[in-house]
């Protein structure tokens, strides 16, 4: 895969620019279709400037597809698509160079310094971030001088971020970031991914199957569920809005163990208090959670609709590398 950058036309816009104006990513009625098969069926999606935002669903749900023609490597069918104001279907490296992918970039560079791949990968952007900096934001200062091939997975997951915010992108992609991580590396890198949407107004579109990454780090949560935005709201929310209810456990004055799902938990629990005249033994009350709004969803899908899963057949989207289009080929290009 082709990795080098190539210079971008154009500075990067202040992240503050447009604080507060129209939404990064908009998509309305956004559909997608492989061959005969519909995958999306008519997405709408809005994301404000400094959210982090996640988009949830099973494994073939669409993800991937919806993400691609956000980035602009994949033309979609239909459907009306603006990203930082730009439809990406038109867009041109100014734009490209205003947006972050994290690919496996390093693969081309595997025998090269981290310090020295940073530096090499800054040279492409406008206004980019001081490589030091940078390894210090993504925790390899002590790595600075290794080999890129003999660093962990974890780190070399940093490197990539790195050089997917190198040139200070206003929008981070972040595809399945954590998969194959150790919990420890997995939680500095939600560090990492809060402080960047935090202090320093990245936004992120992160699209995951890990609903406690999601649950952890996003502000928004939109499920996408065969080819549809099923749900969409803060983790909070989506818990609430759960069809399951609240589940209710107690140990009866019989000795009996009972439970009982309903919509008014304190309702119950109020009258078991009257027929008891007593403290109740044992009670616990479960609230619904994202899983269970999660499960209920993707539950509904199994059984409302038949699979139409279209074949595995190839990828038709644009080459991604990951940095603004029209780049040299090769790590020799400066
Ligand atoms: P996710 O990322 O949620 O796992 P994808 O967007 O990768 O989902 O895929 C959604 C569906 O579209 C899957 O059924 C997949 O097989 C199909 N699909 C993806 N890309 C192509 C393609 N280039 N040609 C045909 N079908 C595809």
């Amino acid at each position: 895969m082709t990795t080098t950058p190539a210079p971008t036309t154009a500075p990067t816009t202040a992240p503050t620019a447009a604080a507060g104006a129209a939404p990064v990513v908009e998509a309305h009625d956004l559909r997608m279709r492989y061959g005969s098969t519909d995958v999306l069926r008519g997405v709408d999606l809005e994301i404000r400037r400094g959210e982090i935002f996640a988009l949830l669903g099973p494994n073939g749900a669409g993800k991937t597809t919806t993400v691609e023609i956000l980035e602009g490597f994949r033309q979609r069918s239909a459907g009306e698509v603006r990203v930082l104001g730009t439809d990406p279907a038109r867009a041109d490296d100014a734009w490209r160079g205003r947006i972050g992918l994290v690919l496996q970039s390093w693969r081309d560079h595997r025998r090269w310094q981290v310090a020295e791949l940073l530096t090499h990968f800054a040279t492409y952007y406008p206004d980019p971030r001081d490589p030091a900096e940078l390894l210090d934001l993504v925790g390899l200062t002590h790595q600075a001088r290794q080999r890129v091939d003999r660093l962990s997975g974890g780190q070399r997951r940093r490197v990539d971020v790195a050089l997917g915010i190198i040139g200070r992108p206003e929008l981070l992609f972040l595809d399945e970031p954590t998969t194959g991580f150790d919990p420890e590396a997995r939680r500095d890198f939600h560090d990492l991914i809060e402080r960047l949407a935090r202090t320093e107004g990245v936004t992120i579109l992160l699209t995951t199957h890990d609903l406690a990454e999601a649950e952890r780090l996003a502000d928004r949560i939109a499920m996408l569920v065969d080819g549809r935005i099923r749900a969409c709201g803060t983790p909070t929310e989506l818990g609430r809005r759960a069809a399951a209810q609240a589940e209710v456990r107690w140990t009866a004055p019989d000795g009996r163990p009972r439970h009982e799902r309903t919509s008014d938990p304190s309702g119950l629990v109020w009258e078991l208090h009257q027929e008891t005249a007593g403290p109740i033994a044992d009670l616990e009350v479960r609230r619904p959670t994202l899983e269970d709004t999660y499960l209920h969803m993707v539950h509904r899908q199994a059984t409302d609709t038949a699979d139409t899963d279209g074949t595995d057949g190839t990828d038709d989207g644009a080459h991604r590398t990951g940095f603004p289009a029209g780049a040299d080929t090769g790590e020799a290009a400066a």
